[in-house]
């Protein structure tokens, strides 16, 4: 299961576990875009399915999980990928506007990790990878108080999750991309993304892809000692410590 798996990262982490014979549940609010990516998925030869559900929502979740073991027996792997960053300055900041982000964000993790954990314990290899970020638990970017306040949250989390969990030999770690080009990000513009490069020693940004492989590795069988870490997936972006380093 890949929640936020109809678009960008979720979407490219959906595609590469499907295309190494995993069969997929595709997980996001709106059917449309669900369905599409699903279709992109199966035409490429992948196994695919969509569930529409709000990963904050107990309801939604608990039904998704019942709609994989439906479709496919059970739940080997849980990607835990939808999450939301709409800028708000930290000085207007309305509560709605943190409590959004933080549901869909962190409760938005707990939920999913918790519904799908009678399933996982099922499993041979049962696997949790989140989609954290560097933007919360390295870096800063004005506007995104309350959203790397998730991010940094959702590392809290793994850590104490992956000792509650590891009698049932699941393991929970999590991926922290740096800028990913995603639809959104295309969209700001060539100019945009051609900065954006400039400031990251491997010179280009990365690819759903590169998340993809990492999500992959830690699902993997060869990852099955690996749990509560983190794998920062940035092109080296968190590591100048100033403009001349990058000289
Ligand atoms: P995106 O392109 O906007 O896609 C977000 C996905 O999450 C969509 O499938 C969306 O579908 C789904 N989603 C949003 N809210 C949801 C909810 N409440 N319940 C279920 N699904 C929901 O975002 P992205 O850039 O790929 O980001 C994905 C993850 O990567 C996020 O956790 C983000 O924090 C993290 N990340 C992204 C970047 C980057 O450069 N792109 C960098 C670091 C971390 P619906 O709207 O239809 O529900």
């Amino acid at each position: 299961m890949v929640t936020g798996a109809s678009k960008g990262i979720g979407k490219g982490i959906a595609s590469g576990f499907a295309s190494a014979g995993a069969k997929v549940l595709v997980v996001a609010r709106s059917e449309a875009s669900a369905a599409a990516a699903v279709e992109e998925i199966v035409s490429a030869g992948g196994t695919a399915n969509h569930y529409c559900a709000d990963v904050s929502s107990r309801t939604d979740m608990k039904a998704a999980v019942a709609r994989c073991v439906e479709l496919y027996g059970g739940l080997d792997v849980l990607c835990a990928n939808a999450g939301i960053f709409p800028s708000a300055g930290l000085e207007s900041m309305s509560d709605d506007q943190w409590d959004e982000v933080m549901n869909t964000n962190l409760k938005g993790t707990f939920v999913s990790v918790q519904t799908c954990l009678p399933e996982l314990k099922k499993s041979q290899a049962g696997r949790i990878v989140v989609t954290s970020s560097i933007t919360g638990p390295i870096t800063g970017f004005p506007g995104w108080s309350h959203y790397g306040a998730s991010k940094s949250a959702q590392l809290g989390f793994i850590r104490t999750a992956a000792i509650e969990l590891g009698k049932y030999q699941i393991t929970i770690n999590a991926v922290m991309p740096g800028n990913i080009i995603t639809e959104g990000l295309e969209d700001m513009g060539q100019e945009y993304l051609d900065q954006m490069a400039a400031s990251i020693p491997l010179k280009k940004l990365g690819s759903t892809e590169d998340i993809a492989n990492a999500a992959m590795f830690l699902a993997s069988r060869e990852a099955g000692y690996v749990t509560g870490q983190t794998i920062v997936v940035d092109g080296g972006q968190v590591l100048p410590e100033s403009l001349e380093a990058m000289e």
